[in-house]
């Protein structure tokens, strides 16, 4: 993968930055994109050109199509090309159908679903010009429809960006490939809240690994996905859930 050019959205924390340095260990000139955390954008940008490769942060919000769209632009001026786009930038908020407001859905829907779509209208183009490209979307086992309690919203939002991923692959093959992977749990910035610690204990008993995931597991099947070695793969919502789906559906 040496010296393609690698977008990660949400790319200075979590499973957003491990992707970052996986591409990066690989060769890949690696876009760090941030909305907020722009200390740790540019801390994982130095680490980066310590060890001898070649990385930049850019913020924009991705729910807002104007921003990524000037951050389109400064990826074309710099580079004139894009090749891997990771829409990896989400947000998680518990919810129920039945109380889940407006607002509530709106921030999970505008960030998790609009943005990923933002982003991908705004430089899927770039690699339909140049005649190949790869889209890795970051779902969750939420929207595969699992059995979390109070996930209502943000299960939406994600079932909406696998199906994104599947109608996707339909319209831009053979030019592009899109697929998705659907993390378990796995420990990140996004699970310190009261409300996620008292999941993880629950899904850890019922995940056949007996343990949550790490973002480096997570960032090691993107990697797979945007390379060479999946070139017959799109289309395709992978799991990376240490065996939870399995379990769930399994057990009596
Ligand atoms: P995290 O540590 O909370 O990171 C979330 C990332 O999204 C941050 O880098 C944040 O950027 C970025 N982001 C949020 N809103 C954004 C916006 N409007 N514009 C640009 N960037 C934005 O969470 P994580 O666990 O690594 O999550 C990464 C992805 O994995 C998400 O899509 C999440 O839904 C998915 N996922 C996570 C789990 C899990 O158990 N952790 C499970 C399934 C799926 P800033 O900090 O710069 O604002």
């Amino acid at each position: 993968m040496a010296g393609k050019i690698a977008l990660v959205t949400g790319g200075a924390r979590g499973i957003g930055r491990a992707t970052v340095l996986a591409f990066a260990r690989e060769g890949c000139e690696v876009v760090v994109n941030y909305q907020n955390s722009r200390q740790a954008a540019e801390d994982v940008v130095t680490i980066i050109r310590q060890n001898g490769g070649s990385a930049m942060s850019v913020r924009a919000n991705v729910a807002d199509r104007s921003q990524v769209d000037e951050m389109a632009d400064k990826i074309e001026q710099r580079f004139g090309r894009l090749d891997l786009l990771v829409n990896n930038a989400g947000v998680w908020k518990p919810s129920t159908g039945l109380a889940v407001d407006g607002a509530l859905l709106d921030e999970l829907w505008s960030v998790n679903l609009r943005g990923a779509l933002n982003c991908t209208q705004a430089l899927v183009p770039m690699m339909l010009r140049q005649g190949c490209g790869r889209v890795v979307n970051v779902a969750s086992v939420a929207g595969l429809s699992m059995a979390t309690p109070a996930n209502t919203a943000y299960a939406l939002t994600k079932a909406a960006l696998i199906a994104l991923t599947k109608r996707l692959a339909l319209e831009l093959g053979p030019t592009v490939t899109v697929n998705a992977v659907c993390p378990g749990l796995i420990i990140t910035e996004m699970m310190e809240t009261e409300q996620a610690f008292r999941m993880i204990a629950g899904v850890v008993g019922r995940t056949v690994l007996q343990r949550a995931g790490r973002p480096d597991e997570v960032a090691g099947v993107i990697l797979f996905l945007a390379s060479d070695e999946a070139s017959f793969m799109t289309g395709q919502a992978l799991t990376v859930d240490g065996g939870r789906t399995d379990f769930m559906s399994r057990s009596g």
